[in-house]
C-alpha cells in the first residue's frame, strides 16, 4: 500500500513565502530572488514528505491553486491586455491584486468550499480562447524527479475548475469544456511521461451537481484518461460523501479514486462495493482541514473493510484532503503546555502518521507507535482539561426560554424606541473604527511588558474618547467604542475564555500572502469574568448617546477555530453560546442595552449539500438565540453578517430574531434587496451603505440613492443607515469623508419622510 498526501502547504513554517512575496510586491526584492525561495521551499516540502511514497508537485503557489490553473489555461481576463506569451509572475499578481496604476480591478476571490481558504474566481466572457500557457507543472516534476523523489503531479480538474468560475456577459461556461480538456490534454500527455501517478482534483463531486456538470465529468474523463495513458489518473475527490454521485463517479475512467474517509467515513462500505474491479482506492484518513492526531488504532479498523476486500496492493493512504488548510509543524510549538501539544499534530506531523499507517497495513512492525499513539489518545480521553463537568450541566440545561425573547419583535421595538428615541433612518457603524499603527503599536507594547497594565488602558481609553469625540463631530446616533482593544473578533474572545489555546506558528494561508493562526478548541467552553464590560462602560460614561456593546457570536467563533473532534460542532456552538449569552447578561447589568453580536461567519458554517444545510442552520440559529434572548425587552440587540446572498437563508436569519441586522450589500449595488420581495424580512435592518474594503469614498448622492432603492423595499421604520462592515482596515481621512456623507445621506432622506 502506498502512501501520499494530496498537497502540502505551501507558505512554510515561519511564512517564508509570505515575506517574499511581500517584498516583491514592495521591489525589494528581485524575481529571481523569490522564485529561489519558491525552489527552496518545495524542496524543504518534499523532503517533510520524504517518508511517503511519493511527493505532490504542483500544489506550491505563489498565490492560489486556481490562479495557477487560470495561467495554465490562458484564461487571462482581457482588461489585463495580456500579450499572450508564456504568463510571468507580472500578469499573473495583476490578475491577483488587480492593477492600481491603471485602475484595473484584481480578479474576484471567494472561499474554497466551506474553508477558510480563498481562491481567485474564474471569469467567462465571450469569445474566450485557451492555451496552455505555463510550463509549471512538468518544471516542478522534473526538479522533484532531480532531488531524488518520486513526483505525483497534482492538478485542479477542469469540471472543478469550470463550476467554480462565473459567468459574464450572458456567456455559458460549458461551451469552453472542449477548448479546455484539450489545454489538459497537452499538459498531460507532457506529465504522463514523467511520472507515475497524476492527481486531478475534483471536489466537486462532494456536492450537489447541475446536470450539465455531469455529462461533462463523462466527456472529459474519457478524454484525459487516454492522455494520461502513459502514467496512471488519481481523481482525488474531498470534503465530502460522493452520495448521489457515486455511481457517476465509479463510471469515470480513473486508475484510482481518493475518498475523504473524515468526512465520508460512513460511505466506505459502498464505495468498496461499486468500485469497478481492478482500481485502486485512495482512503483519505488523515484529516487536512484539523490539527489533531490520528486514533491510529481507529483507523486501522475503519480501513479494514478496504483492506480485506481489495487487498493492500489496491490501496493508498492519504491525507483527507490537502494539508493546505493544517499548519506546517508542531515542533515549533514550544509554548504549548505539553499535555495538549501531545493531542496534536500538523503537517508534517501527519506524513509521519501516514507512514505508519501504510507500514501497519503492509504487515511492518510498528507496534511500539501504535502503541504510543494509544497512550496520547488514553491520556486525552481522561484528560481533566477536556471536561468541565459544569459546563457540560449547563449545556445539556438550555431549555427552550432561554431562546426565546420575552415578547415578539413588535412589542419590544416599542419599548426601545420609548427610551432609545432614535430619529427615522437611524445611523451607526458596524463596530470597530480605524486601527492605526499606534494603537497597534501600544497592544503589542503590553504583550511584549513594554508597558504596564495601567499604561495599556489609559492609552485604550485614551483611543475610546478619541472615538466618541469623533462620532459627536459627525453626527451619529447610536455609537460604539470602537474596538482598539482586540486584534482579532475571535482570537480576543478565546484567549479570555476557558477550553482554548493559541499557538504560536500555527499559520494557515488564507488568501495570497496573507495567512491566519486560529484559535484551537480543546476542551469546554467557558468564561471565568467579563469580558469586554469595562471598555464598552467605559465609552458609556464618556457619551450620552446610546453605546452599542460589541461581541462575536457563538458560529463565528466555533467557525474561525479549530474545533476539538471528540464533541460536535452543535454542542461546542452551545458551550459558547452559553459563554457568551452571560457576557450580554454582564452588558445588559452594566446599563449597556444595545448589544451588537456578530456572525459574520453564519453563512459559510453551511453545509455543503443543500440535503444537510436545515439541520445546520436550525442549531446554529438556536445558539445565536440562546446568546441574545436572556435579556429584557427593552434591550436592543443587533447582529451583523459579512456578505449579501440573503436571498437563501433570509427565512433563517428572520428566526435569529435579532431586533437590528446589519448586513453587506453595496458590493451588490443592494442586489439584496430583490429578497425582499419575495420574503418580508420582519425586524430591523441596515444593508450596507458603502464598501469598507476599499478606500474610496462614497459620495453623499451615491449613498443617498442607495438608501432610497432601499426604502422602496424596506418600511421607512426599519431601516437603518451603516457601512458594509467595521471600519478597522481603514485611515481616518476617508473614514471620517465616508462617514460625514453617510450621515448627510440620512438627514436628506429624513427631510422626505418627515
Ligand atoms: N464588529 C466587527 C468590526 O467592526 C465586525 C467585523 C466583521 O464583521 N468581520 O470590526
Ligand atoms: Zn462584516
Amino acid at each position: 500500500m502506498n502512501s501520499h498526501v494530496l498537497g502540502f502547504p505551501r507558505v512554510g513554517s515561519q511564512r517564508e513565502l509570505k515575506r517574499g512575496v511581500e517584498k516583491f510586491w514592495k521591489g525589494q526584492l528581485s524575481e529571481k530572488e523569490l522564485v529561489l525561495i519558491a525552489e527552496e521551499l518545495k524542496e524543504k516540502h518534499w523532503a517533510m514528505q520524504s517518508r511517503l511514497d511519493m511527493v505532490a508537485t504542483g500544489d506550491f503557489s505563489f498565490y492560489d491553486q486556481m490562479l495557477d490553473t487560470i495561467a495554465m489555461l490562458g484564461a487571462v481576463p482581457p482588461r489585463f491586455e495580456w500579450d499572450g506569451k508564456e504568463i510571468g509572475l507580472d500578469t499573473y499578481f495583476k490578475m491577483a491584486r488587480g492593477d492600481a496604476s491603471k485602475n484595473i480591478p484584481a480578479m474576484e476571490m471567494t472561499k474554497w468550499f466551506d474553508s477558510n481558504y480563498h481562491y481567485i474566481v474564474p471569469e467567462f466572457t465571450q469569445g474566450m480562447t485557451f492555451k496552455q500557457s505555463t510550463s509549471e507543472q512538468i518544471e516542478t516534476v522534473r526538479h522533484a524527479k532531480a532531488c531524488g523523489y518520486i513526483p505525483k503531479p497534482v492538478l485542479i480538474g477542469p469540471i472543478t475548475f469550470l463550476m467554480l468560475g462565473k459567468e459574464f456577459d450572458g456567456c455559458n461556461r460549458w461551451n469552453y469544456l472542449d477548448a479546455i480538456i484539450d489545454v489538459y490534454v497537452n499538459v498531460l500527455r507532457e506529465l504522463t511521461e514523467e511520472t507515475e501517478w497524476i492527481q486531478i482534483d475534483e471536489p466537486v463531486l462532494c456536492l450537489d451537481l447541475p446536470e450539465e456538470a455531469k455529462k461533462a465529468f463523462s466527456k472529459a474523463y474519457n478524454k484525459l484518461s487516454k492522455a494520461v495513458s502513459g502514467s496512471h489518473l488519481l481523481l482525488a475527490t474531498y470534503f465530502g460523501e460522493l452520495a448521489d454521485n457515486l455511481d457517476l463517479t465509479m463510471s469515470l475512467p480513473f486508475d484510482a479514486l481518493h475518498v475523504d474517509l473524515v468526512r465520508g467515513g460512513n460511505e466506505l462500505k459502498s464505495v468498496i462495493n461499486s468500485l469497478p474491479v481492478g482500481r485502486l482506492l485512495s482512503l483519505g484518513v488523515v484529516d487536512g482541514r484539523n490539527i489533531w492526531k490520528n486514533n491510529l488504532k481507529a483507523t486501522l479498523e475503519l480501513i479494514k473493510p478496504a483492506v480485506d476486500e481489495l487487498g493492500e496492493d489496491k490501496l493508498m493512504i492519504a491525507s483527507s484532503c490537502s494539508l493546505l488548510h493544517s499548519p506546517v509543524d508542531l515542533e515549533f510549538e514550544t509554548e504549548l503546555p505539553l499535555e495538549l501539544r501531545d493531542w496534536m499534530a500538523f503537517a508534517v506531523q501527519k506524513c509521519e502518521e501516514l507512514a505508519v499507517l501504510r507500514d501497519a497495513v503492509n504487515g511492518c512492525d510498528v507496534s511500539s507507535r501504535l502503541t504510543a499513539n494509544a497512550d496520547s489518545m488514553a491520556a486525552r480521553e481522561k484528560s481533566s482539561l477536556r471536561v468541565n463537568l459544569d459546563v457540560r450541566a449547563a449545556a445539556a440545561g438550555i431549555t427552550p426560554q432561554m431562546m426565546q425573547r420575552e415578547s415578539p419583535f413588535e412589542k419590544r421595538i416599542e419599548e426601545q424606541k420609548a427610551w432609545l428615541k432614535l430619529p427615522v433612518f437611524p445611523t451607526t457603524t458596524i463596530g470597530s473604527f480605524p486601527q492605526t499603527t499606534e494603537i497597534r503599536k501600544t497592544r503589542l507594547d503590553f504583550k511584549k511588558g513594554n508597558i504596564d497594565k495601567a499604561q495599556y488602558e489609559e492609552a485604550m481609553q485614551q483611543e475610546i474618547r478619541h472615538v466618541v469625540d469623533e462620532q459627536d463631530k459627525l453626527g451619529l446616533d447610536v455609537y460604539v467604542h470602537g474596538e482598539p482593544e482586540r486584534n482579532d473578533m475571535v482570537e480576543y474572545f478565546g484567549q479570555q475564555m476557558n477550553g482554548f489555546c493559541f499557538t504560536k506558528n500555527g499559520w494557515v494561508q488564507s488568501y495570497g500572502s496573507r495567512c491566519v493562526k486560529p484559535p484551537i478548541i480543546y476542551g469546554d467552553v467557558s468564561r471565568p469574568e467579563a469580558m469586554t464590560v469595562d471598555w464598552i462602560k467605559y465609552a458609556q460614561e464618556n457619551s450620552s448617546k446610546p453605546m452599542k456593546g460589541m461581541l462575536t457570536g457563538p458560529v463565528t467563533i466555533l467557525c474561525w477555530s479549530f474545533e476539538r473532534d471528540d464533541l460536535s460542532r452543535e454542542d461546542i456552538c452551545r458551550q459558547i453560546a452559553l459563554a457568551i449569552r452571560e457576557e450580554v447578561l454582564d452588558l445588559e447589568a452594566a446599563g449597556i442595552k444595545i448589544i451588537q453580536i456578530d456572525e459574520a461567519a453564519l453563512r459559510e458554517g453551511m453545509p455543503l449539500r443543500a440535503s444537510q444545510r436545515d439541520e445546520y442552520l436550525q442549531w446554529a440559529v438556536d445558539c445565536f438565540r440562546i446568546t441574545s434572548s436572556g435579556v429584557g425587552d427593552d434591550t436592543q440587540i443587533h447582529s451583523h453578517m459579512c456578505y449579501s446572498e440573503f436571498n437563501t437563508i433570509a427565512k433563517w436569519i428572520a428566526k435569529m430574531d435579532a431586533d437590528v441586522i446589519s448586513i453587506e450589500a453595496s458590493r451588490s449595488g443592494m442586489d439584496l434587496l430583490q429578497a425582499f420581495k419575495d420574503f418580508e424580512y420582519p425586524n430591523d435592518i441596515g444593508p450596507g451603505v458603502y464598501d469598507i474594503h476599499s478606500p474610496r469614498v462614497p459620495s453623499e448622492e451615491e449613498i443617498y440613492e442607495l438608501l432610497k432603492k432601499a426604502v422602496k423595499v424596506i418600511k421607512p421604520a426599519r431601516l437603518w443607515v451603516n457601512p458594509d462592515c467595521g471600519l478597522k482596515t481603514r485611515d481616518w481621512p476617508e473614514t471620517r469623508a465616508s462617514l460625514v456623507n453617510m450621515v448627510a445621506a440620512a438627514k436628506k432622506l429624513r427631510q422626505e419622510f418627515s
